[in-house]
């Protein structure tokens, strides 16, 4: 079975946008990007499409590349402070001048929509999330469309960073799976994946994931997005996940295809997070 990125986020969407006719006003998603880095832009101007869709108002706030950290935090604090603004999202990755984690702590934990915030980051590893990350967030909501059960299910994570890795095995644990978190260090990454009955591959590495490490009848989660040279294509470049899907999906019961797949999810939960603490803070 294909888990269909765009028909989940379509429903996640449609369900969201019921939601908002009873919200008593606009909801404003504020965007600050700094510099000009394309892929960023890209993801920028998706995020902007999908809150028009839903009928969020947003904001892109283009900073130059040069801008220091200090200037930037006093951009964030008046967005803290603005009455209109429900969430503030900073595109990363910043330009490594700019200290990130001092920029994320800046944010209003109340309008911390991608819950990069310690205070979020603590109540979600407590079991008591206001919101939740928008990539692991978005896989947790593919398996329940699916009607895929978690709870007691072996499961393993490939990546352990603080957007995806951590917080997806965090998400999958508070529903009940048995987790493993496997990294760079980890001795035999096919070894681990081997025994999962559901992996999540967040590494970064096209193609990594083999049908070879495959359990039969596993699911399989690629959250990777990666640019590989194609001369085939007009733009040169075709991206592909983590996982090799043509030999994967041989044995695999279920499997997430790239592009298609999480990375519609991701702005999908967005979306929500946005609603979520609009809705706690009123
Ligand atoms: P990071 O580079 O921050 O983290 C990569 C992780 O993979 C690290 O924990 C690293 O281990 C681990 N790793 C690297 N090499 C290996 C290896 N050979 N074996 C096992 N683990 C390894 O990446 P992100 O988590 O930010 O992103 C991962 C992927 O997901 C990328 O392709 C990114 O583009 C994509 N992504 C997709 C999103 C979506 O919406 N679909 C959203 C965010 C990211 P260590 O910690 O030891 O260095």
């Amino acid at each position: 079975m294909i888990l269909d990125g765009k028909v989940v986020a379509t429903a996640r969407k449609e369900e969201l946008k019921k939601a908002l006719q009873d919200f008593p006003r606009q909801l404003h998603l504020a965007v600050v990007l700094v510099g000009n880095h394309p892929a960023s832009r890209s993801y920028v101007a998706s995020k902007e499409r999908a809150c028009h869709e839903v009928g969020i108002d947003s904001q892109v706030i283009q900073l130059d590349e040069a801008i220091t950290t200090q200037e930037l935090k006093e951009v964030i604090l008046s967005l803290n402070t603005d009455p209109k603004v429900d969430g503030i999202l900073v595109q990363l990755p910043l330009p490594e001048h700019i200290q990130e984690q001092e920029i994320l702590e800046t944010i209003d934990p109340f309008k911390d929509v991608d819950c990069f915030h310690p205070y979020n980051v603590g109540r979600l590893f407590l079991g008591q999330p206001i919101v939740q990350p928008c990539t692991p967030k978005g896989v947790m909501e593919m398996l329940t469309y699916y009607g895929i059960e978690v709870a007691g299910k072996r499961a393993v994570v490939v990546g352990r960073s603080n957007i995806v890795g951590k917080p997806m095995a965090a998400l999958l644990l508070q529903a009940n799976a048995t987790v493993s978190l496997c990294h760079s260090r980890t001795k035999d990454v096919a070894e681990e994946v081997r025994r999962a009955d559901i992996v999540v591959a967040a590494v970064g590495k096209p193609k990594m994931i083999t049908k070879e490490m495959i359990k039969s009848g596993a699911v399989v989660i690629d959250v990777g997005i990666n640019r590989i040279e194609d001369s085939t294509t007009e733009k040169g470049y075709r991206i592909v996940g983590d996982v090799d899907f043509e030999g994967v999906r041989e044995v695999a019961s279920a499997i997430t295809p790239v592009p298609g797949g999480v990375g519609l999810m991701t702005v999908a939960e967005l979306l929500w997070n946005t609603y979520t603490l609009a809705k706690y803070r009123l």
